[in-house]
C-alpha cells in the first residue's frame, strides 16, 4: 500500500526590484556578544517566518532562519543605510513551522542561549555549506529518486489486556497531554508506541519516537521499519553522514516522512503534520545535551506536544523522579500533570529475573585478589556454559586498570593534565587520559624511582574479560566498550555475534545494559557497582537503580527460560535499601523513598536548579568571577527568592589543564528561577568575564549532575 507524492511546493520567482524591506534573521550570533535575538537585514520581498536564507555577518556569509518579528521592533523604523542585504533565500524549501520557531524561542530562553545560535545548532550542518541553487539541485534530485516505500504487513501480535487497555486509554483521551507508560522491561511498551504511532500514521499524520542512543539499538530501528510498510520511516541522529542527515530532515520537513525515529537532536525535527510525541526510556541522561545550549529533549518534546497540541508519551522502567512526581496524583502528594498508564506483566507472563547479592565483605582477600568474581557468581555462570545459555557482566569502567602505581615509591599514572589518573590500556600498553585525550606508552619502569615493578590497581573492563576467560577454559567472551566499538560497524558486529549465540558471556561497561533484546541472556551480573550509591551527587542512586533494573531486563527474555533467569550484584552494602528494592523489582518504593528525601533536602523535583561554570586558568580565578557576579545579584536573588551557593571546583577540577568552578542556584519555583536568570544574563555579560581571566562560562539550567 502505497502513498502518492504530492509536488513539491513551487515558489513565485523573486521579484529583484521594489523597494528593500527589513526582515529579522536568525543567525548564530555567540551567546557572549549580548545578542540575544535576531538580527535585521533587508530582503527584496516580504519573508515568511522559517524561511532559509545566507547573510552577511562580519566578513563571513553564514545560514540564517527568518524570524517572527517581535513586535516592540516594528516601531523603530527600518535605516536601510545601517542594515546589510541578504545574500540568498532558499526558496525551495517551505519555511520551517512556525511551531519549530516557537519551539527555538521557548528553548533558548529556557536554556539561556540566543536564539540565532540555537536554531543553527539545531539545523542539519550540511545546510550551511549550500546555496539556495545547491540545496534545490539536492531537492529535484532527492525527489527524482524518492521511490514508494514498500514491504509486507507484518504477523501482528495481539495486544495483551494491559496493552490493550493502555491503546484503549490513549485513544480516548479528551486533550492530548502527557501521558507516562510505565512498565518493566518487556512488558510491551514498545508495542504500545508501535501502535499508537499506526494510528496517528493512518490518520495523516507524522509521529517522533526518541530514543536515547539510535547506534546501540540497530534492531530498533529495524522494528519500527517493519511495522510500518508503505510509509517512510527515516531516522536522526549523529551517526549518519551529514549528507544523509539533511536527506532525512528534508524528508520530515516536507511531509514526507512518516515516521522520525532520532536522538535528543530529533526533538528539533521540522514536523508539518506532527501528530504524537514518544520519548522512550525517559529517564535516560543522554536526551540532556552536554555542552552548548544544555537543552533536556525529554523537557523539550513535553514542551512541544503543548505547543502543538499533539500527545506525548514518556516511556520508562524506572521513570526519573521528576517525570515519576508528575505524574503521580495530587491525591499522593504528586504534581498530577500527567496522566500514568501502568503495564505490570512481562509479555508471556515471564518472571522478572531473580536478584542475588554476593556480600563481598565475606570473600577471603586472597581469593578477590585472584578473581573478581565470588565463587558462586562463577559457578552460576558455569551452569549457564553448560546449558548453552548467554551471559552479560557489567562493569562500568573501560580499560584494563583504572590506575598503575609502582610498588616501591608512591607514583601512579596521574595525568600531567588534569586532575586525574590515566588509565591502563593494555591491548596497545598506553596510559590514557579519560578527561583530556592524553596518551602516552606505558613506562618500561618507575618514571619517578626506576622500579621496574609497576602493577595495575583496580580492574576495568579488558581486563574482567582476560580474567573471565581464564576462569571459564572454553567459554567464548566477548568485549563491548567505547574501545572495542570505536571503528564503524564493530558494534553492529559484536551484537550479530551475540544474538547469533557465537558468543557465551559478553563483558561490557553499560553499552551493554541498554535496551538489547538478547534472547538467550539467562544471566547478568554486576561486578562492583557501589561507587554510585555514596556519589557526591544526589542523582547517583536513582542513576544507579535505572541500571540496575536496566541490566536485569536483559536477562530472560525469552519466556521459556524466563525461570531460571538471574541478576547478581556484587556488593560490600548488601544491606542498602536500594538493593532491597531491586530485589524486589520495586521501583514504585524506591521512588517513592528517594522522593521522600528529596523533598526534604529541597533538590528536584521539590526545587527547581541551575548551574553557573566558569574554566580559569586557577581555580581562585574562576571561582572569583562566580563569586562576583553573585555578589552582583544578591538584591534579585532575594527578590526571587533564588538561593545562591557558594563556588566550588568541579569534582575532576582540572582537565586539558583548565580549572573548573561551580556555582549552585536553586529554587523552590521554576518561573523564580528563569525570571531570575533572564534578569542575571546581562550581569554576566556585563562583568566582562574575558578581562577576569575566564575562558567560558555557560549557564546549566536543570542540570543533570551536580
Ligand atoms: P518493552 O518495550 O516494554 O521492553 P516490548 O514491546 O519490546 O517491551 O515487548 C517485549 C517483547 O514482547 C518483544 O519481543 C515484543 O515483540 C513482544 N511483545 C510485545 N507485545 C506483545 C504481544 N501483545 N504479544 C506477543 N508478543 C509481544
Ligand atoms: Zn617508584
Ligand atoms: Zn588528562
Amino acid at each position: 500500500m502505497g502513498k502518492s507524492t504530492p509536488p513539491l511546493p513551487v515558489a513565485p520567482p523573486a521579484a529583484d526590484d521594489g523597494p528593500l524591506q527589513r526582515v529579522a534573521v536568525a543567525v548564530a550570533t555567540p551567546q557572549h556578544s549580548g545578542l540575544q535575538g535576531a538580527l535585521d537585514y533587508l530582503g527584496k520581498r516580504p519573508l515568511a517566518p522559517g524561511t532559509l536564507v545566507r547573510a552577511p555577518l562580519g566578513r563571513r556569509e553564514v545560514l540564517g532562519v527568518v524570524w517572527p518579528q517581535p513586535a516592540a521592533s516594528d516601531a523603530a523604523a527600518p535605516e536601510p543605510g545601517a542594515l546589510r542585504e541578504l545574500i540568498d533565500v532558499f526558496d525551495a524549501l517551505p519555511p520551517l513551522p512556525a511551531a519549530w520557531c516557537e519551539l527555538v524561542a521557548f528553548a533558548a530562553g529556557y536554556y539561556q542561549r540566543s536564539v540565532g545560535e540555537l536554531a543553527l545548532a539545531v539545523l542539519p550542518p550540511e545546510l550551511r555549506k549550500l546555496s539556495g541553487v545547491q540545496l534545490a539541485r539536492r531537492l529535484a534530485r532527492l525527489r527524482a529518486r524518492l521511490v514508494t516505500p514498500g514491504g509486507e504487513p507484518p504477523a501482528l501480535p495481539e495486544p495483551s489486556a494491559e496493552q490493550a487497555a493502555a491503546l484503549q486509554a490513549l485513544a480516548t483521551q479528551a486533550e492530548p497531554g502527557v501521558t507516562l507508560l510505565h512498565g518493566s522491561t518487556g512488558s510491551g511498551k514498545t508495542e504500545v508506541y508501535l501502535r499508537e504511532a499506526e494510528r496517528v500514521v493512518a490518520a495523516g499524520r507524522q509521529a517522533l519516537v526518541l530514543v536515547p542512543e539510535i547506534n546501540l539499538t540497530p534492531q530498533l530501528e529495524a522494528r519500527f521499519i517493519e511495522r510500518f510498510p508503505g510509509r517512510r520511516v527515516v531516522s536522526l541522529h549523529s551517526g549518519l553522514t551529514p549528507a544523509r542527515r539533511l536527506q532525512h530532515w528534508l524528508l520530515a520537513l516536507l511531509g514526507e516522512a512518516d515516521l522520525v525515529l532520532g536522538t535528543r537532536m530529533a526533538v528539533f525535527a521540522p514536523l508539518p503534520r506532527c501528530g504524537l510525541i514518544v520519548v522512550d526510556e525517559e529517564h535516560d541522561p543522554s536526551y540532556k545535551q552536554q555542552e552548548g545550549a544544555r537543552y533536556s529533549a525529554r523537557d523539550l518534546a513535553v514542551v512541544r506536544g503543548r505547543l502543538e497540541g499533539v500527545p506525548v508519551l514518556l516511556g520508562s522502567a524506572t521513570p526519573s523522579l521528576e517525570t515519576w512526581h508528575n505524574a503521580q496524583p495530587a491525591a499522593d502528594g504528586g504534581a498530577g500533570r500527567y496522566r500514568r498508564l501502568s503495564l505490570h506483566a512481562r509479555i508471556g507472563g515471564g518472571a522478572l529475573p531473580a536478584v542475588r547479592l554476593v556480600d563481598m565483605s565475606r570473600i577471603p582477600r586472597e581469593q578477590q585478589r585472584v578473581t573478581p568474581l565470588a565463587a558462586p557468581l562463577l559457578a552460576a555462570l558455569q551452569q549457564r556454559l553448560a546449558r548453552g545459555e548467554q551471559s552479560l557482566v557489567f562493569l562500568n569502567r573501560r580499560g584494563y586498570a583504572p590506575v598503575l602505581h609502582c610498588t616501591e615509591c608512591s607514583w601512579k599514572s596521574d595525568c600531567p593534565h588534569c586532575s586525574a589518573w590515566r588509565v591502563f590500556h593494555k591491548v596497545d600498553r598506553t596510559l590514557r587520559c579519560h578527561h583530556c585525550g592524553f596518551s602516552e606508552r606505558v613506562p618500561r619502569a618507575c618514571p619517578s624511582c626506576g622500579n621496574p615493578d609497576i602493577q595495575p590497581l583496580g580492574r576495568g573492563t579488558e581486563r574482567l574479560e582476560e580474567q573471565l576467560a581464564s576462569a571459564l577454559p572454553g567459554a567464548r567472551v566477548a568485549r563491548i566498550d567505547a574501545d572495542t566499538t570505536r571503528r564503524s560497524g564493530a558494534l553492529e558486529a559484536e551484537l550479530a555475534r551475540m544474538h547469533a549465540g557465537e558468543v557465551d558471556v559478553l563483558v561490557g561497561t553499560q553499552m551493554i545494559a541498554k535496551g538489547h533484546d538478547f534472547r538467550r541472556v539467562t544471566l547478568v551480573a554486576a561486578i562492583n557497582p557501589d561507587a554510585a550509591l555514596f556519589s557526591s551527587d544526589f542523582r547517583g542512586p536513582e542513576r544507579l537503580f535505572a541500571l540496575l533494573m536496566q541490566a536485569a531486563g536483559r536477562a530472560g527474555r525469552d519466556a521459556q527460560q524466563a525461570a531460571g533467569a538471574e541478576m547478581w550484584v556484587q556488593t560490600w552494602h548488601p544491606q542498602h535499601a536500594l538493593y532491597a528494592a531491586l530485589r524486589a523489582h520495586d521501583y514504585v518504593s524506591f521512588a517513592q523513598t528517594q522522593i521522600d528525601e528529596r523533598r526534604s533536602a529541597g533538590l528536584p523535583p521539590h526545587a527547581h536548579l541551575a548551574l553557573l561554570r566558569a574554566d580559569a586558568r586557577s581555580q581562585p580565578v574562576a571561582q572569583a568571577w562566580l563569586q562576583a557576579v553573585a555578589d552582583a545579584a544578591q538584591a534579585l536573588a532575594a527578590q526571587e527568592q533564588v538561593t545562591i551557593y557558594p563556588p566550588v571546583p568541579l569534582s575532576v577540577q582540572r582537565v586539558a589543564d583548565v580549572e573548573r568552578a561551580q556555582m549552585l542556584l536553586e529554587s523552590a519555583s521554576r518561573p523564580a528561577l528563569q525570571r531570575f536568570l533572564a534578569a542575571w544574563h546581562a550581569v554576566l555579560q556585563e562583568r566582562r568575564p574575558e578581562s577576569k581571566g575566564v575562558l567560558r562560562w555557560a549557564v546549566d539550567v536543570d542540570p543533570l549532575a551536580i
